[in-house]
């Protein structure tokens, strides 16, 4: 973390820096910093980067440095290709906002959405597709979608495009795109068959990868617990404030990836009650001073910081540090775990994940030589008990130590008879209310792993019980699909399809069964109508498949 190169130190045009600025980052993120310079020099890459590594700007704002501003009719200048509908947008929205001030016209085009609209939007004309390659074909195929002015490929996520088995596609749609073009190619895994594309269509690319080893054994804090949380973006703050209920932290520092991210959390953790401070780079000396200054008092508890803001704090009074997203590589996360553990304390580091976000957390771990444990956010009932207990430690500490005789005329008053237990039932409750945050009756449902990638890749380190949890009974349904081999139909085609049009993953479908007029595949009872309705808007091998339950299911 000692290199503290800027975004206008990569030489990014002027619109692009104020984009950036105005979303609140501070710095380039590890990937970028390594990916955008030669990017720009026009060099192919071959990058191992996670989802939240940052690596979406880091291919995204080289693109976009390219775009002539004004030039509306242009066919596609870039093409990125992406496993899913999801990353589809994702990455779409991502690159829009930061070609903002360019205007930039980026298009997603995926299954499942009506072809008209997408249609209607190439022909007005786009800088930038983002596709997955099913649909990419189809249109190609149909002559709506022209490559010939291509600059750029990007292949994202390329390790779960072959895994859906993308493979082929992606072989036919590089065909169709200029010889000449830079191909940028970003796994987070790089096995064999992922060197093999990268060997056949990059050209002396330059090889990234963010995850380094860093750390060695002494120069890890010793005294800090590493646990973290899975959560979905929806429930991140209301998580957080859970988290902190239980933890009942002296100080914590909370960390965001960005300015914006500090400001609203601020707000957020504000209104819920809790004595939040921001600090971040847009801020001055004299405000970060008073900041500081409110912390070590004891007046703020939160410190909601971005990282260049965090760099060089020492604040002694810090018992947690937390992540309220996966820093975006295993140095920034040591750098900030550093915080607590100090001067022979013990520590709290705590990452809040987000589902994608699990790998990082196995680089992390890897990189560290540490373990990261992952818990269940606490339930409603158990912060009530905690709440209780925090309640009961109190009272015990003021009947021992504090001077209680001004309120034995309280007492005299309520209880004339005699009934001090009534008396004290309800100075109890009403302390308690006073004190404890209010609770949301809702427990914050628990993040489910959709397919077992997460235990592929990392060691669920939990020692709490109820992990995982088991999504389906189990039950499978049998589809007749009106394809089969004479139209050219391999299973891959069927799983990517289906794959990329509903929740599903690879795992969840099959068995299949090609024959030459048709297929059937086996799919979970619950997903089935859902598959159902996603494949009949889409088509598999440019053709518009016939799909229902098989009838003849009991039979075969
Ligand atoms: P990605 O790995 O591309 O999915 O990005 C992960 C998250 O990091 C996204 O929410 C981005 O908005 C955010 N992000 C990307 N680059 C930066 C940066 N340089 N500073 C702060 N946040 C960033």
């Amino acid at each position: 973390m000692s290199d503290t190169t800027t975004f206008a130190d990569l030489g990014l045009r002027a619109e692009l820096l104020a984009a950036l600025s105005a979303l609140g980052y501070e710095e380039p993120t590890p990937i970028q910093r390594d990916a955008i310079p030669p990017m720009m020099e026009g060099r192919d890459v071959l990058g191992q980067a996670a989802t939240g590594t940052g690596k979406t700007a880091a291919f995204a704002l080289p693109i976009l440095q390219r775009i002539e501003s004004g030039g509306s009719r242009a066919r596609p200048m870039a093409l990125v290709l992406v496993p899913t509908r999801e990353l589809a947008v994702q990455v779409s929205e991502a690159t829009w906002r930061y070609g903002r001030e360019l205007r930039a016209r980026v298009l997603p085009i995926y299954g499942g959405q009506p072809i008209g609209r997408q249609l209607g939007a190439l022909r007005d004309g786009v800088h930038v597709v983002v596709a997955t390659p099913g649909r990419a074909i189809d249109h190609i195929q149909r002559g709506t979608l022209a490559l010939g002015d291509v600059q750029v490929v990007v292949l994202d996520e390329a390790d779960e495009m072959l895994d859906m088995g993308f493979a082929e596609d992606i072989e036919a749609i590089l065909d169709v795109t200029p010889a000449d073009r830079q191909t940028v190619l970003f796994s987070a895994t790089l096995p064999p068959r992922i060197a093999t594309i990268a060997k056949r269509h990059l050209r002396e690319p330059v090889r990234i990868t963010i995850e380094r080893t860093t750390g060695g054994p002494d120069e890890r804090p010793p005294l800090v617990r590493q646990r973290a949380f899975i959560v979905t973006r929806a429930h991140k703050s209301a998580a957080l404030g859970r988290i902190l209920d239980v933890e009942a932290p002296a100080a914590a520092l909370v960390f965001c990836r960005t300015r914006n991210e500090v400001d609203q959390l601020t707000e957020t953790m504000s209104g819920r009650g809790y004595r939040a401070e921001a600090l971040h780079g847009g801020m001055s000396q004299e405000q970060r001073d008073r900041v500081m200054g409110r912390l070590r008092a004891g007046t703020a508890e939160l410190l909601i910081a971005t990282d260049v803001a965090a760099r060089g704090l020492d604040v002694d009074v810090l018992t947690h540090v937390i992540n309220y997203d996966v820093p975006s590589d295993p140095d920034a996360y040591v750098h900030r775990i550093g915080r607590v553990g100090r001067a022979g304390r013990e520590g709290v580091a705590i990452t809040l994940a987000e589902p994608r976000e699990q790998r990082l957390l196995a680089n992390i771990e890897r990189a560290t030589s540490s373990a990261i444990a992952v818990e269940k956010v606490p339930s409603v009932a158990e912060l009530r008990a905690r709440q209780i207990e925090t309640t009961t430690e109190a009272v015990r500490r003021a009947l021992t130590s504090d001077d209680l005789t001004r309120y034995g005329a309280v007492v005299d008053e309520l209880a004339p008879d005699g009934d001090v237990r009534r008396v004290a039932e309800a100075a109890l409750k009403r302390f308690h209310e006073l004190r404890a945050a209010e609770v949301e009756e809702a427990d914050i449902p628990e993040y489910v792993p959709r397919d077992d990638r997460p235990s592929r890749e990392r060691r669920h380190t939990t020692g709490k019980p109820g992990g995982r949890v088991q999504r389906s009974d189990g039950r499978k349904t049998r589809l007749f699909i009106g394809l089969g081999r004479s139209q050219g139909i391999r299973p891959g085609d069927l799983v990517g399809a289906i794959a990329n049009e509903s929740d599903l993953s690879g795992k969840d479908i099959g068995p299949i069964r090609i024959t030459e007029r048709f297929s059937t595949v086996d799919v979970p009872e619950a997903a089935a109508d859902a598959v159902i309705a996603a494949i009949k808007q889409t088509t598999i091998k440019g053709k518009r498949p016939t799909i229902r339950r098989d009838r003849d299911q009991e039979r075969r």
